[in-house]
């Protein structure tokens, strides 16, 4: 069993001080995978300092050298994402080829796309040519915690410690206790890329204790957060006092809303985004709306789908989708679908229960429920696994006031082949981000959600902003 006990602080790897062991737990199998320890006060505090020791000197280095120090991540990151597609498949249950293509790819990609946008990013400007002595200087909040969660853990990580990095923010790192393997390999990737010591810190830790203590804590400048509204809401609450900088990237409950005349591959392409990653999306489209003339060929049409996809362990290549990623998330889940047949929709496929073969291991069946009404449990809570609802509409306006109808406001899809109508939706849905036609969003492009999906936005220009003070200057001589 790798027993991997230490924390990165200020440069090097540390015994905890105050240190619980926890297991890690292979959700293929529910055998134990792995020990790391989750830290305490004296841990936080000891990762804090040294962040707020290094803050000044990295704040003061050159842009140019930030992003430099970026640059050489990327490269150390890209040697080892075998070893973090390894990682993340064994301690959240990403099926292999998902977890090296998706799962670490996605971290390459954004470290890329964050070079980009700061190398095109005027850290310090004028105000306008109507006043030449006015000085815009986009300035680094500080000390930053980043707190993140397993689902899509180096996507996640490097969204934030990228941004952060070349904004001139230094960074203290929890990863969910859930997925620490590969976020402890990160930690040597960026020791590898020889940042200065503090810059980037790791601990482990729960969210009652290292959570709470970071998002409590007086030298903390700003919590960056991605996981449940549950989580973000306590942060909220706990960062008050101190009146710290919150960012939140919440949960969805992602409408996808097929017009009668949606392209032929709408459908399958609905269904299988919603079951990627076992349905532990955010940005699921987990409400499939189905306009009234195609609504009864489209439930058959998703059915057939979903009792196609495969279930497989996580360590096996192939198309298929792993476990969901703990025992709480799987009876979650199943008390959900229970819920759905109780509140009266119509199951088309899968169901309560492990999908056959399987006695052990966190499996769900993919599972496809018609006739739901956007009243019902189902259509209301984030699921969180492989679990889709279909709802019909009849008119446009109908089909917008449900999609809308919602605590959550992250991603919703739209498929028609009307354009003007298209466009027309992508400005009254509520939602931070509106894909239209399977047409993914471009590099650089802002992730993020209004209403209770969270605030601020992560990846390009954006995700730098979010880690930048902006201050204002006059009486400024042109240099
Ligand atoms: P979670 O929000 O409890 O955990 C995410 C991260 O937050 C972890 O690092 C955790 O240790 C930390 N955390 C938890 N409570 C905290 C607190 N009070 N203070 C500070 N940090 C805290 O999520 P979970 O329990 O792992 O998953 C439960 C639900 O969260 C899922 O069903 C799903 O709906 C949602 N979720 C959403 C996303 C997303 O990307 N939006 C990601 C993961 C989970």
């Amino acid at each position: 069993m790798i027993e991997k006990r230490q924390f990165y602080i200020n440069g090097q790897w540390a015994d905890p001080q105050d240190g619980t062991d926890h297991h890690v737990i292979d959700p293929s199998t529910e055998d134990p995978c792995a020990v790391i320890s989750l830290g305490g006060q004296a841990d936080t505090d000891a990762a804090v300092a040294a962040a707020k020791t290094a803050f000044p000197a990295w704040m003061a280095t050159p842009p140019e050298e930030r992003i430099a120090a970026v640059e050489r991540l990327l490269e150390a990151y890209n040697a080892r994402t075998e070893d973090l597609a390894q990682a993340m498949s064994r301690e959240m249950g990403a099926p292999i080829d998902m977890a090296r293509s998706s799962q670490a790819g996605a971290g390459s990609w954004h470290l890329k796309n964050f070079i980009r946008a700061a190398k095109g990013f005027a850290f310090d400007q004028p105000l306008g040519d109507h006043a030449p002595n006015d000085r815009i200087i986009y300035e680094a909040v500080g000390v930053t915690a980043l707190i993140t969660p397993w689902n899509w853990p180096m996507n996640q990580i490097t969204l934030k410690v990228g941004a952060a990095a070349v904004a001139g923010c230094t960074m203290v790192l929890k990863p969910s206790e859930e997925s620490p393997l590969s976020a402890m390999i990160f930690a040597e990737i960026v020791d590898a890329a020889g940042f200065p010591p503090g810059v980037f810190n790791l601990i482990n830790g729960d969210g009652a204790g290292v959570g709470s203590q970071l998002s409590g804590h007086p030298d903390v400048d700003m919590v960056s957060f991605t996981g449940s509204t549950r989580a973000g809401r306590l942060i909220s609450i706990n960062a008050a006092d101190t009146l710290k900088r919150v960012h939140l990237e919440l949960g969805g409950k992602g409408a996808n809303i097929l017009f009668a005349d949606a392209d032929e591959k709408a459908v399958k392409r609905g269904v299988l985004h919603m079951m990627n990653n076992t349905g532990q999306s955010c940005n699921a489209p987990s409400r499939m709306l189905v306009q009234r003339e195609i609504y009864d060929r489209t439930v058959e049409e998703a059915a057939a789908i979903a009792q196609k996809v495969e279930v497989g362990p996580a360590s096996a290549e192939g198309r298929h989708i792993g476990p969901v990623v703990n025992q709480t998330q799987y009876d979650k889940i199943q008390a959900l679908i229970e819920k759905g047949i109780e509140e009266g929709a119509r199951l088309v496929a899968g169901g309560p229960g492990r999908p056959e073969g399987f006695n052990r291991g966190f499996f769900v069946r993919p599972t496809v429920f018609a006739d739901v009404t956007n009243d019902m449990t189902i259509a209301r809570e984030e699921i969180f696994g492989p679990v889709l609802s279909i709802l019909p509409f009849e008119t446009e306006e109908e089909a917008v006031q449900i999609a809308n109808d919602t605590p959550y406001g992250l991603t919703n899809y739209v498929q028609t082949q009307d354009g003007a109508r298209a466009n027309r939706l992508a400005r009254q849905l509520r939602s931070g981000m509106v894909e239209m036609n399977g047409t993914s969003r471009a590099a650089g492009s802002p992730f993020g959600g209004m209403k209770q999906s969270g605030n601020g936005r992560e990846g390009g220009v954006w995700g730098i902003e979010d880690f930048l003070e902006v201050k204002a200057v006059s009486g400024w001589t042109p240099e």
